[in-house]
Formats: structure tokens, sequence, C-alpha cells
């Protein structure tokens, strides 16, 4: 074919890409994950989202929140280090925060961005500085994150980021219609992972993975029963959370996608592809990586 660089991700490939742990290693070492997902409206998103960087290995794990709904978070995960913005009654982010979140984003291995942020004007503000300040190491871009995005992406650097839009996030993005985009997808995914020289994971069935050198990865794994809210959260929270570990973006991104994928292949047995919720996913990451070591 006219696409050479066209590779199938199967179950040997996974393994080699697992990131490798040394004897030693401590909850620094072992990655450091800052999750700015979530909003009053959506805080179900941060708790997926952060919830799947500590089941993927990750050893420091700060989810970043209104003040509003902290007590929630902890209620639902007892592992994560929560930093809040504004006071109870602050419901997403603004360009004021950024001042406080600055050390952190510096700090953290990679920021998971964007999952339930909402896109109010002032919270599209807030990613659009984040993205031109470069404070970030390296960072996964999803959701609102890349609604915000839209608007500066002729002047960002997306060299450090991985990008995982679904198609309709996609299609806003590069401004075509869907349809378009699903008759020539390798072309058009292709194009844009080598232009804005990123990693595009562009979600769907089955996800196709673009480097920037041209590289075009099709997924093997993945089912109907992820066609549900939240699936797209716990990818994003897997790709932070193994790339904290093996500082690799695409071996990161291409391992998230398949064991996201086949964690939902092993679970049909048990709860059918009408019953997979992503909490079953986050909770059975561990099993995953068991089944393909
Ligand atoms: P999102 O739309 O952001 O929630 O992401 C949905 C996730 O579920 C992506 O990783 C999709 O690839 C995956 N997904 C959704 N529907 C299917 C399907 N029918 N088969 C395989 N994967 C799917
Ligand atoms: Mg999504």
């Amino acid at each position: 074919s006219e696409f050479t660089n066209t590779f199938l991700f199967e179950p040997e490939d996974a393994y080699q890409f697992l990131p490798k742990r040394g004897k030693r290693i401590n909850k620094y070492s072992a990655g450091k994950v800052l999750t700015i997902a979530g909003s009053f409206q959506y805080p179900g998103a941060a708790v997926l989202t952060a919830g799947s960087t500590l089941h993927s290995g990750t050893g420091a794990s700060v989810l970043v929140i209104p003040q509003s709904v902290k007590k929630f978070i902890h209620k639902k995960i007892t592992e994560l280090v929560v930093q809040s913005y504004g006071n109870d009654d602050c419901k997403f982010l603004t360009p004021e925060d950024y001042k406080a979140l600055e050390s952190k984003i510096k700090w953290a291995d990679v920021i998971a961005l964007g999952p339930g942020i909402g896109r109010e004007e002032q919270t599209i503000e807030f990613v659009q500085k984040f993205i031109k300040k470069k404070d970030f190491k390296a960072a996964v871009i999803d959701a609102d994150a890349l609604f915000a995005l839209k608007d500066i992406l002729s002047k960002a650097d997306l060299r450090k980021s991985i990008l995982t839009p679904h198609l309709g996030e996609f299609s806003n993005l590069v401004n075509l219609p869907v349809e378009e985009i699903e008759k020539n997808i390798f072309e058009i995914g292709s194009e844009f992972a080598k232009q804005y020289k990123t990693i595009l994971v562009l979600k769907g069935a089955p996800t196709v993975t673009f480097t920037s050198i041209g590289e075009i990865i099709i997924n093997s794994s993945g089912n109907n029963g992820l066609a549900k809210f939240g699936s797209g959260d716990v990818l994003t929270g897997m790709i932070a959370g193994f790339y904290s570990q093996s500082k690799n973006l695409k071996e990161a991104a291409l391992l998230s996608v398949y064991i996201h994928g086949l964690t939902a292949d092993l679970l049909l047995g048990t709860k059918t592809e009408f019953g997979i919720v992503a909490t079953d996913l986050i909770k059975n990451i561990p099993s995953t990586i068991n089944f393909i070591k």
C-alpha cells in the first residue's frame, strides 16, 4: 500500500512498552502526574482520570479541582493528593488560578489536562495560557482542553504533547466534517501529526495513533462496551500514568490504547458489552497488565 508506515499493534508489542520499573524506586521516581480535570459540574471526570494514573503505576498523583468538590473526591479515592483552587463557591478553572498551580505544573513529569473541565470562557483562557507558557514537561491534552486548543492551534508547540480526540473533537479541531475525516483518516491524521510534530491518538473503533514522523498504528483491542461516558477519561489517565514512568510519548500512548481496549475485552465475559463502566476499567488495569506480562 502507499502507507508503508502503517502497523497493527498486537499483543506482543504491549509487553515491551510496559515501563521498566527499577528495584528501588520510590513514589517520586515511580512517576509524578498532575491531573487537571473535572469541575463542579463534572466531578466524576476528575475521579476517573486521576484514578487511572494510580492504577497504571504512577507513584505521586496530584489532582487539581475546585475547592467546592474537594470533599467529594476524597470520598471516592483516598490515595490522591488534591490541590484545590478557588473557594467553596468556585465551579471551574480561570486564568487567575494559573499562578497557584505553576510550581506543580513544573514539578510533574506529565499533565493530564481536559476531561470535565468544561467550556467556560475563563476555563478556555486557562488552557490557552497553560499551552502558551510551556511550563510543563509533557501533557496529555483531551476533551474540553482540545476545544480550547482550537483557537491557538497554529501557534501551539505540541511537541511534548499527546492529543486524544474522538472523531467529533478532531473534526472540530481541524474544521472538517466527520464523514470527510473517516474517508481519508490516514492522510488527514498523518498530516496533522507531522505538521504539529505531535502524537495524535484518534479515538474510535478502532483507535488509530499517528506519530510526528508519519507512523500510523492501528489498535487491535476494544469493543462496544467502551461506548459510554467516562471511557475516554480513563484512557487519558492511563497515558499520563504510563508516560510518567517510561517518559516515552509514543510507547505510553500505544500501550495505554491497547491495555484500555484489552481490559474491556477481558471484561466482556462477566460484564457483557452492556454492563462495562469506566470504574470497572480502572479496577481491572492491573489484571490486564498481568495478562500481557
Ligand atoms: P471518549 O469518547 O473520549 O469517552 O472515548 C471513548 C473511548 O472508548 C475511546 O478510547 C474509544 O476508542 C473507545 N470506544 C468507544 N466506542 C468503542 C467501540 N465501539 N469499540 C472500541 N472502542 C470504542
Ligand atoms: Mg472524552
